[in-house]
């Protein structure tokens, strides 16, 4: 039922409508905000150049976007910007590029079934269909039958109504986003470890450290411009890579701990058995600032050197001079991205990461902290404000006090806040499986490609009585699979903000106009509630900059407080704002600031936590039929994700091989008669894909690795999921590699 309430976006649509026959888009085109279709807001000049924040990576690079006759006519980094300074990787040069694409989403587009053609239809026709069908669904099977999946590219104001709608307006109890690919490993351990979900560094720790690590992570090619940081650092440090390839970072550091695949886990514990064997433990940190640290150190005791070398395959020796290279470190920082987050165990490896910069003191100092590098570029305000692993604003589910404070603030009543954050992805999918979520909403992701296991991914995808797809492109693979289409604004057509992997909120603005009748995501979510029937709800969330202070008071008294940030004007004049920032407190333009300076943690103990557990057998060993490790991950900085959009760059596409490879060592090629350049098979229990053959000395012998931008890498993949992150398990599964002839490629 559309609200009948008077004024409402869709009721004045209607009058247009009947009295002109126009079309939606052209009201909306003239109502205040001027965000998804319609003019670029006069706040900007026809001419001037503005800034913004990058809608690729979590680096949250300034960009400087050059206008002509008010439309964006290029970009080129901001040299100003704290977090950049004057630089940006190839995606950011490219950041206009995607918003041309010909296969753009011009229109809400329906079918009733799977393998017809998508067919035009308005806005309206659009709406009516998405909401009968999902209240059709949920009167037949209950609420809980339909559920949504989010993304870390949207906007905070956008993914925190996206989150409200859903949950407290529409009725689902289950929603999750594509953040829980890449970052709820971290939003766990931080959250057991310090009590919040805090990532407690800034980028100017990169250039303070005398010793960095990095974990899993290929920062030279994931994230560019965080190198650059390194690279700037003046004390010569000491950079170490921990990663069973020899990646580009790797090639670039002092030394390369070339660990066996998922053996980081006892490799840490190794270290700290170490450390604590060589009284290198800062006692004084301990005991004032932590708790539990006598069970970790039991706990470690079983791993001795010696454990952790025969499981990692790196000598005794090393591992203790990479304890000794710790201890001796004034300022020791650790860093890890998806090589930890992407594990069956990735939880304990994180916390295992966090034990050692607590038991040696490595926190709350420059150059210090268990730093865990975000993914996309809103990851950190998916975590804070989608309402998916938190309630609003860092806030507890389970918790009276904080539902009493969130309803209030937002007019509900409190019932109709979930007691628990409802199923994770993985868990949704399964529910599909068994037929309990029957309609889904996809918005700016695309699991037909990303999700692991991609056959099993597709088949339950196409099980769903009502799939919708909103997205900027009609092409995913995800909306392959749609019933509707819902053609969605890009970045550089709305206005927003995010939050990058330094706690930095930055302003996204509107630069361009958006395609034929395509509309922000903030306006979509505007046009459902309103027929759905709670627009009253959300009258109050007129444009994201409202939604931005509603967001700011729910943040009072929790950990990322930012109720002292102004709108934002003064967020953009103040080269972004790291949070937290209480009311009455002031930060210089371009500050940079870290958390757990005072030794305060947020457990109500005021401590960090030591916590440990056992180690697991990986979910899928090697065998006879299966005897190579297949490792994924990002190929190089012209790519991301599953290049929906720097598919559509054709410089980026020239910087990035265009065909798929696998990556094999020497020794394996020279044994399986492969050359370089060969199509090879690789095959898993669930899948087969073929590959040029890139012979390196990257890989270990045993081991194989695709790139994840290739839609063909997830036919592969095992779906093990870390058992408390809930987070998928990309980076390890069984494989067999063959060499193809021409005919074998023929058929
Ligand atoms: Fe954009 Fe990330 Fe590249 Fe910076 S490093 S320009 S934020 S993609």
């Amino acid at each position: 039922m559309i609200s009948k309430r008077n004024g409402s976006i869709v009721e004045r649509a209607r009058r247009l409508l009947r009295d002109d026959g126009s079309v939606l888009t052209r009201e909306l085109l003239r109502s205040p905000g001027g965000f998804g279709l319609g003019q670029v807001p006069d706040k900007l000049k026809p001419d001037a150049t503005t800034t913004m924040i990058c809608g690729f990576c979590s680096t949250g690079c300034g960009l400087d976007v050059h206008m002509k006759d008010g439309q964006a006519v290029s970009v080129t980094p901001s040299v100003d910007y704290p977090v950049n300074l004057g630089l940006a990787c190839p995606k950011g040069w490219e950041a206009l590029t995607p918003l041309k694409a010909a296969d753009r989403a011009l229109t809400p587009m329906t079918r009733e079934h799977a393998g017809e053609r998508l067919r035009a239809v308005s806005w309206e026709v659009a709406l009516e269909a998405f909401t009968a069908r999902f209240k059709a669904i949920q009167a037949k099977h209950g609420p809980e039958s339909v559920a949504f999946l989010g993304t870390g590219q949207m906007p905070l104001e956008e993914l925190a109504f996206l989150g409200c709608l859903a949950k407290f307006g529409m009725g689902m109890k289950h929603g999750d986003g594509n953040t829980r690919q890449c970052m709820a490993t971290a939003v766990a351990a931080y959250k057991s470890c310090f009590g919040f979900d805090a990532p407690p560094y800034s980028y100017a720790d990169f250039e303070e450290s005398d010793v960095l690590v990095f974990i899993g992570a290929n920062p030279c090619i994931a994230h560019p411009i965080l190198w650059e940081r390194v690279c700037r650092n003046p004390h010569s440090p000491v950079v170490v890579v921990i990663d069973p390839r020899r990646t580009e970072t790797a090639q670039q550091a002092t030394a390369h701990l070339p660990i066996a695949p998922k053996s980081d886990l006892e490799l840490f514990y190794g270290v700290a058995n170490v450390l604590i064997r060589e009284g290198w433990v800062d006692r004084g940190f301990v005991e004032a600032h932590t708790e539990g640290f006598d069970e970790f150190a039991k706990h470690v005791a079983q791993f001795p050197p010696e454990r952790a070398s025969a499981r990692s395959g790196l000598p005794v020796e090393r591992i203790e001079r990479f304890a000794e290279l710790i201890h001796r470190g004034e300022r020791v920082s650790f860093w890890w991205t998806m090589g930890v987050n992407q594990s069956h165990e990735g939880v304990k490896v994180a916390q295992a990461i966090i034990a050692l910069s607590l038991m040696t003191g490595n926190i709350g100092r420059p150059g210090t902290g268990a730093n865990s590098i975000t993914g996309q570029c809103n990851a950190m305000g998916s975590r804070l404000f989608s309402n998916t692993t938190s309630l609003l604003g860092g806030r507890k589910w389970d918790d009276a006090e904080h539902r009493a404070t969130v309803a209030k603030r937002l007019g509900v009543d409190a019932s109709v806040i979930p007691t628990d954050g409802g199923m994770a992805y993985d868990q949704i999918m399964e529910a599909i499986l068994r037929d309990e979520i029957k309609g889904l909403w996809v918005v700016a992701t695309n699991p037909a490609h990303s999700w692991i296991n991609q056959r099993d991914a597709r088949d339950i995808l196409s099980r769903l009585d009502y799939l919708v797809v909103q997205d900027m492109y009609v092409s995913s693979h995800t909306a392959d699979l749609a019933h509707l289409v819902l053609p969605a604004a890009a970045w550089g057509e709305k206005e927003g903000t995010f939050i990058n992997s330094e706690r930095r909120i930055g302003v996204i603005k509107q630069v361009a106009r958006a395609p034929g009748e395509a509309l922000s995501d903030f306006r979509i979510f505007q046009l459902v509630a309103e027929t759905w029937g709670c627009g009253e709800m959300f009258a109050e969330w007129s444009s994201p900059e409202a939604v931005f202070g509603i967001l700011k008071e729910l943040t009072k008294d929790t950990p990322c407080d930012i109720t002292g940030v102004g709108g934002y004007t003064e967020v953009d004049s103040l080269r972004g704002v790291q949070w937290p920032l209480p009311e009455g407190e002031k930060v210089a333009p371009g500050s940079e600031r870290r958390l757990f300076a005072d030794g305060n943690f947020y457990h109500e103990s005021g401590r960090a936590r030591f916590i440990c557990g056992p180690s697991t057998p990986v979910p899928e060993e090697v065998d006879e039929r299966f005897p190579m490790v297949l490792l994924t991950g990002r190929g190089n900085s012209a790519q991301w994700h599953t290049q929906t959009r720097t598919g559509k760059s054709a410089v980026l596409q020239t910087l990035a091989p265009e065909t798929i490879y696998v990556e094999i060592s020497p020794r394996d090629a020279d044994r399986l008669g492969i050359a370089p350049n060969d199509w090879v098979r690789v095959s898993s229990r669930r899948g087969t894909l073929e590959a040029r053959a890139y012979v390196t000395h990257i890989v270990q012998p045993g081991q194989v690795f695709i790139p994840m931008h290739y839609v063909q890498t997830n036919r592969l993949t095992f779906p093990a999921f870390d058992p408390t992150s809930r987070q998928p398990a990309y980076k390890h599964c069984a494989v067999n590699v063959g060499r193809l002839m021409l005919h074998d490629r023929a058929r």
